[in-house]
């Protein structure tokens, strides 16, 4: 299974498999596991559900989604639901189980790149305290610490967000890292050094060379989702000739913005706890929230939301509060953030605040006000209205005409006819038009098709729930199969199970039911039929008490058997019509028949009795 490792990565990867008991380290992740037979089932955290379709295999070790598919052993859990790489999560499984990790090595190329992320985050993490210091202490920042004050930025969240100081300088952070030992042309390629002409002589050389990219800035680092740093974004402290008002590290080996969140690692937790994440677009949003006990806040930094950053935040919350600022880009920004929400599987809500362009300005002068917005969550439609309402003159005819027809599309795609109703009622009285008027308005809307907008309305109201859940399809007889191997106790009752089951199979369960293991009998067999077995060991047969398997195994016996014989019936009487037409005996071919019809008599007085 792992082609790469040397023998005793291997035995050491299996010595911790034995030692964890996946049950109870999905226990950790997952609230409201159900237990039923042999399985576990939850609500899957890979995918968005209502009603649980993750199924946990104590005996083998394994879990499987059947909504979404997502399977594995402890380790792969443990990786998936972490976002960690193979190393970092064999790490981790090996600190739950108390193994010293000693012998795991990835290839030569990977373990380079490996190496020098780690180096990328050393080096962050220094310049990241060298920065933090000096806008806590050091006399040249207080030009900076009196920004902070302006600006509110008390030092718990200074702390928290570990926020420094890059003072005016040209070498300062390169002299401090070359210092501990890191080299100019690695600063340069992670992006804390840039090229710039030399002119330190007061005169043009036409030379460059390298200095501090981040100067006169306060700065913020970037944590990933597990707290390491990642890269800066650095905000300009006063117009000057310094570059733009934002400056963000580029892209290196760890910082892919596409896939990063600000404010997650600080958040993660309470978003768990409450179950909500509040999506806002700037970072110093994000630093009044937490400064007024609103901290289960995030922001995309350098990018528009991506469906990446959408799925990093799925992982710890199905709900999404939406607070985009309130000009055009926010607005955009806003409809095409919903369409990517929906994508990820989350449920989007939409916050108001009012008149106010942003949360930090809010918060600025009504502090109370944010927490009171977060409580009250609205309707995405119910938000559209408002704000739409606010950008047409309601009193004039064109106005009226105007608003509808910009949400009408969004109107006409609730396929609820209640909520609808109420919110044709709504806008009714809001524009002071007829009911049945603006109802024809809407109704006489084209949904605009995906090409030509970039936010299909449609798709706010389509409930989630309803397409990913698609029920799993499983035949009778797999139904069957899937009772006695998780019963197995069951399978010496049955006598006739050879005429159901490929033999294979049949000698599968009668090991299983003279007491074999499990995991020792799937071991043996070839990947297609083990994946058979896995998936339907952990199926869930929706059976509680032994007596109502043996009973549901005694009807599908039953029923199945009967469906074979009629099936053979239909192959024989066909084959006796072309032995009819070819002149040949079919005498036996006619004994058959016979044979099978008294069988089908005696199953159907089993069955009426
Ligand atoms: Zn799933």
């Amino acid at each position: 299974m792992f082609p790469n490792l040397p023998q005793q990565g291997r035995s050491q990867i299996q010595e911790i498999k034995e030692k964890l008991d996946i049950i109870q380290v999905a226990e950790k992740y997952l609230t409201n596991m159900k237990h039923s037979g042999p399985n576990y089932f939850a609500l899957c955290p890979f995918h968005n559900e209502k009603t649980p379709s993750f199924s946990i295999n104590q005996d083998l070790q394994i879990y499987k989604c059947f909504g979404c598919g997502e399977s594995g052993d402890v380790i792969t859990f443990i990786q998936k639901i972490e976002g960690l790489d193979f190393p970092k999560a064999l790490e981790k499984a090996a600190q739950m189980a108390g193994v010293q990790l000693m012998s795991y090595k990835p290839d030569p190329k990977r373990e380079k790149e490996y190496k020098e992320k780690q180096r990328i985050i050393e080096a962050n993490t220094l310049a990241a305290k060298f920065y933090n210091h000096l806008l806590l202490n050091h006399k040249n920042g207080e030009i900076a610490r009196e920004y902070c004050k302006n600006r509110k930025i008390t030092k718990p969240i200074i702390e928290k967000f570990q926020i420094g100081y890059a003072p005016k300088g040209y070498d300062n952070l390169k002299r401090f890292l070359q210092k501990h030992g890191f080299e100019e042309n690695d600063l340069l390629k992670w992006g804390l050094l840039v090229m710039r002409e030399d002119r330190s002589r007061g005169r043009e050389t036409g030379e460059s060379k390298a200095v501090d990219k981040f100067r006169f800035r306060l700065m913020f680092p970037i944590f990933n989702h597990q707290g390491e740093i990642i890269g800066f974004s650095g905000r300009q402290i006063e117009k000057s000739d310094y570059g733009p008002k934002y400056l963000n590290s580029p892209e290196t080996l760890v910082y892919k913005k596409k896939e990063t969140m600000y404010g997650l690692f600080q958040a993660k937790d309470e978003i768990r706890r409450r179950g909500f994440v509040i999506l806002v677009e700037g970072n110093v949003d994000i630093l009044s929230s937490h400064r007024v006990g609103v901290p289960n806040i995030v922001c995309p930094l350098g990018t528009a939301l991506t469906l990446e950053q959408c799925k990093l935040v799925r992982r710890y919350a199905e709900k999404v509060y939406f607070r985009f600022d309130t000009d055009e880009a926010g607005e955009k920004a806003l409809l095409r953030g919903l369409e990517i929400a929906e994508n990820a599987g989350l449920e989007s809500s939409a916050l108001d605040i009012g008149e106010y362009q942003d949360v930090d300005e809010l918060i600025m002068n009504e502090p109370k006000k944010w927490q009171q917005s977060v409580d009250q969550p609205m309707e995405v439609v119910e938000h559209l209205i408002n704000r739409f309402s606010k950008k047409f003159d309601l009193t004039s005819a064109k106005g009226k005409s105007g608003f509808i027809k910009q949400i009408g599309p969004y109107i006409k795609a609730i396929a609820d006819p209640i909520e609808k109703d109420e919110y044709v009622k709504k806008i009714a009285v809001l524009v002071e038009v007829e009911e049945s008027l603006v109802l024809q308005s809407v109704e006489d809307v084209k949904i605009a098709t995906k090409k030509n907008a970039a936010y299909s309305p449609e798709k706010i109201t389509e409930p989630v729930s309803n397409k990913k859940n698609a029920k799993v399809r499983i035949t009778q007889k797999e139904y069957l199969a899937a009772i006695f191997i998780q019963k197995p106790q069951l399978v010496r009752k049955f006598k006739e199970l050879g005429k159901i089951f490929d033999e294979w199979f049949v000698v599968f369960l009668e090991d299983l039911g003279n007491g074999k293991k499990l995991n020792d009998l799937t071991v043996s067999l070839d990947v297609e039929k083990k994946n058979v077995v896995e998936k339907l060991a952990m199926l869930n047969t929706d059976i509680e008490d032994i007596e109502s398997y043996e009973k549901a195994a005694k009807k599908l016996v039953l029923d199945l058997r009967k469906k074979i014989l009629r099936k053979e019936v239909d192959t024989l009487k066909r084959q006796i019509k072309k032995a009819e037409i070819q002149n040949s005996d079919y005498s036996k071919l006619l004994d058959q028949v016979k044979a099978n019809t008294v069988e089908l008599k005696k199953l159907a007085e089993v069955t009426s009795l």
